[in-house]
């Protein structure tokens, strides 16, 4: 929106009503080639009925398609686009909404979901949710949309799903992309964890588990999991 009111001051006579063909001409602004943000106003327009003395134009879009505008909507912003800016940010909102609400879930069911994978390392441990949480609308206002790419983090890895403790962040796969690349030392040997993974053949997730939880490289690769000892 770069129009200034002084920049369509120029009135010129049209046709109080281009469809009544009436001889009387009143005086309007002349919204010819005026810009609207993505509306350029083209030509005059047929009222919208003989009884409606607004002045219509007739604009083109920036995205191709035409259409009729009264000159006070175009005046007072009310009309930007032929709809598509309306619909992309519908469709923008929409998407980051749907993120937003995935993570939602996602943060219950980890915490509060015995059955699900991840519990082990968040309802098990003690890792709890705001309860005021338990509404969406409350986390989105919190928390505002999930950016894309991005995914909840806890800058206390011990403390609870809050406000004060939360923040966007980078997705995990991107970080563990760069911490794959890091060379690591264990039997007198360096490689990267994505090798000493691949040669050991043992989940990923396993080992980095582990050795955030302060194994050693060597125990991580090595040690059967917990439910295999058992028997
Ligand atoms: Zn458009």
């Amino acid at each position: 929106m770069t129009m200034s009111s002084a920049e369509h001051k120029e009135v010129v006579e049209f046709p109080a009503n281009v469809n009544a063909g009436r001889s009387y001409f009143m005086r309007l602004i002349d919204r010819i080639g005026q810009r609207y943000d993505r509306l350029l106003v083209v030509a005059r327009a047929p009222n919208a009925s003989e009884r409606d003395t607004n002045a219509r134009w007739s604009c083109k879009c920036d995205c191709g398609r035409m259409v009729l505008a009264y000159g006070h909507d175009l005046a007072r912003g009310k009309v930007k686009s032929c709809g598509c800016l309306n619909a992309e940010r519908i469709f923008k909102h929409g998407k980051s909404r749907t993120l937003t609400y995935n993570v939602w879930k996602q943060i219950f069911q980890r915490c509060e979901n015995p059955k699900s994978p991840s519990y082990k390392n968040y309802g098990a441990r003690g890792i709890t949710v705001d309860p005021s949480w338990r509404d969406f609308e409350t986390f989105v206002a919190d928390m505002g949309d999930c950016p894309e790419g991005f995914s909840i983090e806890r800058v206390d890895n011990n403390g609870p799903y809050c406000k004060s403790n939360c923040e966007w962040a980078t997705s995990k796969t991107q970080r563990n992309n760069t911490r794959r690349n890091r060379r690591l030392k264990a039997f007198g040997r360096e490689q990267t964890l994505m090798q000493w993974v691949e040669e050991f053949n043992v989940p990923w997730d396993r080992v980095r588990s582990r050795l955030r939880y302060g194994w050693t490289l060597e125990q991580a690769l090595t040690e059967p999991p917990l439910y295999e000892r058992k028997h």
